[in-house]
Order: structure tokens, then C-alpha cells, then sequence
């Protein structure tokens, strides 16, 4: 079927869905093959459970007018979401980078939406099937797009940004993280900066940080709108406060968030400087980030068994890590505690950034270093405060919770290790 006719029919509907637990009335369903499963089987079962129209790719399962045979589902899923994007024809803004991705899209949707009637990236979808779903998002209504990608190696964002088109882009930062899949932090950098390369060979514009030599190095020959803290920033951003919570100046505007964590100070001025950009008044600034409120984990504080909880467990890796450590050993008062999982997908480099990360934390502020983990485990760092535990079972079942009244405690490891169930032990 011809893409303009999809799109027909895609316009007819209310929701695009790929699981057929969540098929609702009227949408259209894409049958997607996973390594595990094939939609195509759920075919049928989708249009019982009210979906309109169901895209397939096996023959066999095309045994009802309302279902659609294609080539290739997924590549159908992103033509029909490039089809669409350019039919609503609005701006749209990408963002990329190895930490903070998802935070910066949640304060740029914050600080824009005051103005704006928004569609931004759900959650953390936002790989080769999460970004064509959040283009499908956007309605006539969307005036405004932002659009979150994620890569683990190289060619991903160009292809990502081929579905998406953006207009306007900016990588929060080039850090450690799928170090497996990008070889080297010159390979991190090369695959983040093919967002740039796409917007430059479209003559389109990036938001830069001027503090960020990296982000500037490779930004030379495109059009930039810039945030820092020094002068010769478009939007001038200064950290007033950096505990409790993050408090900036910008344009003599006192702004208090209910965010910590020194790296969410360039998370913010992000957002301001987008928000700006796109002419957002600096009180309706204020007013959309001051009440974000972080939520799944990332960076929240939580008073649980008269100790202070931050909350960090949703991922991690060196760099998201080092500036965890960091900001906690800023912090004044009661006794720190650090309680750090695994870092997952570090290929060869896994020993060495285990062992940077433990001796780190023993020479930093901070009072306790629990390590948890396989790769923490074997890390050979001596210090007597360090504590480690080969696995979750081993912490929960010889550390004394009890030891964490009165206490200052972050909690922080990759998604894997899912160190929020810590929170039950309390
Ligand atoms: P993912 O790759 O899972 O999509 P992400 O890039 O969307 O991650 P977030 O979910 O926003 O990142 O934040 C994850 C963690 O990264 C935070 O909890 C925090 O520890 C750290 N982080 C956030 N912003 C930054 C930043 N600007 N620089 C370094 N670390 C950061
Ligand atoms: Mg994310």
C-alpha cells in the first residue's frame, strides 16, 4: 500500500500500538517481530481487542480486509512516521547525548509547554521504533516536537534523524556510556555528532552549552544559539544555589527547581535557553520549571526510616556516576552514604571504570561506599569504606538497615540492578 493512503487511514485512527495488550478501540496496530516474538501472530487477536486496521508482514496472517499486508512492518512504522512528521510540518527539536537525555526533554517540554501545545517523547522511547511512535504522537494540535534519541553505536542517530528530520537539536553531553557498543569515547562523540552533521547539511540549528568545550569543537560550522555562564552566551545562566535543590539566575530571574544533582544545573539551562529561543516569556519560564517534578527513579528525594534518600537508580554509568559521587559529597550535613550497582555495558573497559568509580568514592566526602555487584565485587580498591556485596541477595542479607538513621544515602546503578529495591528494605 502507498504511504499517503496509510496515512489515510492512520489519520482515521486514534493510537498507533505494537502490543497487543495494550491494543485500544481504533488503533492501528504494526504487528512488529521482536527476537522473541511476531506480532503478525497477534494479528487477529488485535482486531478482536477493537483495533482498526493491523499492519502485517507475514501473508498468512492477512486474513481480514482491515488487515494490511507490507514488506517490512517496522520499515513501514518509520516511513509512515517520516510521512506524517513532514505532513504536520512543525518544528521539531532532537536530542541526543550519553546522560540526562530524557531529563532535558522533560524541562524543555516543561518551560515550552507554557507557550506551546507540545508532543514529546513518552517516557524513554527513544530508539528506531520509540521515535517513529512519538512522531505518530504529534496531532494538528502539536505545535511543537521534541523528540528524544537514543544510540548505542555509530549510524543510529543519522538514521534516527532521517525518520525524524529535525529542525533544531542539542546533545546534553558526550560521556562513558555503551562504551560496548561505541568502542571509545571518540566513539561516542562521533556517533552523538552525527545529530550535528544532519542539521548542518540541513542548514538547520543547534543549541550549544559554551561551557562544553566538546560541544563547541564540534559545532563550527553550524548555527548555534548558545547558553553558559560567561557573556558571550546567547542566554546568560548562573548557578545560585546547588543544594537542596538547583536554584539558577537567568535575565535577573531567581529560579528554584525541586531538582538536585550538580549535572541537572546544564539540564536546566537547556531548557531555558530553548525556552527562550522560541520566545517563551522568562516569568512563564520560571513558572514551568519550578514545578517539574522528577519522577522513575531519576534523581529524587525521598525521606524513608529518618534518613534522606536520593534516588538514582534508574540508570548509570562513569560519567552519570562521578557527577552522583560529586554532588553528594557537596552536600553539608548528616552522615553520606553511597550505595552503588553495577555499571552495565562497559565492554573491556568494565574493570578499569569499576575500579575508578570505587576509588573515587573512597577518596571523596563521603562516609560509607557500599558496593554492589559482580564487577564491583572484584574491584581492588582498599579502603575501610568500602563494604561489598557480590549480589542484591548478599547486601539485603548482611548489611544493617538499620545503621541508615539520620543519614544521607544515594542510591544509584544500572537499570539491571534495580537498586529502588533497596527502598523495601528501609
Ligand atoms: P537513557 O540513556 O536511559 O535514555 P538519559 O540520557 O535519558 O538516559 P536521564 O534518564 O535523563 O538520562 O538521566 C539518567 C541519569 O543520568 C540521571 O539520573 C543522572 O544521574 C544522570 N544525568 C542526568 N543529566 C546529566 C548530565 N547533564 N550530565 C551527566 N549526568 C547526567
Ligand atoms: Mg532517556
Amino acid at each position: 500500500m502507498k504511504i499517503n493512503l496509510l496515512h489515510a487511514l492512520f489519520l482515521e485512527c486514534d493510537n498507533v500500538s505494537t502490543d497487543t495488550r495494550k491494543v485500544a478501540k481504533n488503533d492501528m496496530f504494526f504487528a512488529l517481530k521482536g527476537d522473541h516474538f511476531n506480532g503478525n501472530t497477534f494479528a487477529h487477536k488485535a482486531l478482536e481487542n477493537g483495533a482498526s486496521y493491523v499492519i502485517v508482514d507475514d501473508a498468512e496472517y492477512q486474513t481480514s480486509e482491515n488487515i494490511i499486508l507490507v514488506n517490512n512492518v517496522l520499515e513501514t512504522l518509520q516511513e509512515l512516521a517520516t510521512f506524517h512528521r513532514s505532513a504536520l510540518n512543525i518544528p521539531i527539536i532532537a536530542l541526543t547525548g550519553s546522560n540526562g537525555k530524557t531529563t532535558t526533554k522533560e524541562l524543555i517540554n516543561a518551560a515550552l509547554s507554557q507557550k506551546y501545545c507540545t508532543t514529546a517523547t513518552v517516557g524513554n522511547l527513544n530508539n528506531h521504533i520509540g521515535v517513529p511512535l512519538t512522531l505518530l504522537s504529534m496531532t494538528k494540535h502539536t505545535e511543537i516536537g521534541i523528540v528524544e534519541m537514543g544510540a548505542n553505536h555509530l549510524e543510529e542517530i543519522s538514521f534516527l534523524c532521517r525518520i525524524a528530520k529535525p529542525d533544531y537539536g542539542y546533545i546534553t553531553n558526550f560521556g562513558k556510556a555503551h562504551l560496548e557498543g561505541f568502542g571509545s569515547i571518540e566513539g561516542v562523540i562521533k556517533g552523538k555528532t552525527e545529530l550535528y552533521r544532519y542539521l548542518e547539511k540541513n542548514n538547520k540549528l543547534i543549541f550549544v552549552n559554551t561551557n562544553d568545550t566538546l560541544q563547541i569543537k564540534h559545532s563550527s560550522n553550524i548555527k548555534i544559539f548558545s547558553f553558559g555562564t560567561e557573556n558571550n552566551a546567547d542566554v546568560r545562566v548562573l548557578l545560585e544555589a546547588a543544594a537542596p535543590f538547583i536554584a539558577v539566575n537567568f535575565k535577573n530571574e531567581k529560579l528554584i527547581t525541586q531538582l538536585i544533582g550538580a549535572y541537572n544545573f546544564n539540564n536546566i539551562s537547556a531548557a531555558i535557553c530553548i525556552a527562550t529561543f522560541f520566545k517563551v516569556s522568562n516569568a512563564a519560564i520560571k513558572k514551568g520549571l519550578e514545578r517539574y517534578v522528577p519522577a522513575n527513579n531519576r534523581s529524587q528525594i525521598i525521606n524513608k526510616s529518618g534518613a534522606k534518600i536520593i534516588l538514582d537508580a534508574y540508570n548509570a554509568n562513569p560519567t552519570s556516576m562521578t557527577a552522583a559521587l560529586e554532588s553528594l559529597s557537596t552536600l553539608n550535613g548528616a552522615s553520606k552514604i553511597a550505595v552503588l550497582g553495577d555499571m552495565f555495558e562497559l565492554g573491556n573497559e568494565a574493570k578499569t571504570e569499576h575500579n575508578a568509580i570505587a576509588a573515587l568514592a573512597s577518596n571523596l566526602n563521603i562516609d560509607e561506599v557500599l558496593l554492589v555487584g559482580e564487577n564491583f565485587y572484584i574491584t581492588n580498591v582498599h579502603s575501610n569504606k568500602i563494604k561489598r556485596y557480590r549480589t542484591f541477595e548478599d547486601f539485603k542479607n548482611n548489611f544493617d538497615f538499620s545503621s541508615i538513621k539520620n543519614t544521607t544515602l544515594l542510591i544509584k546503578g544500572s537499570r539491571g540492578m534495580a537498586l529502588e529495591r533497596v527502598l523495601n528494605l528501609l
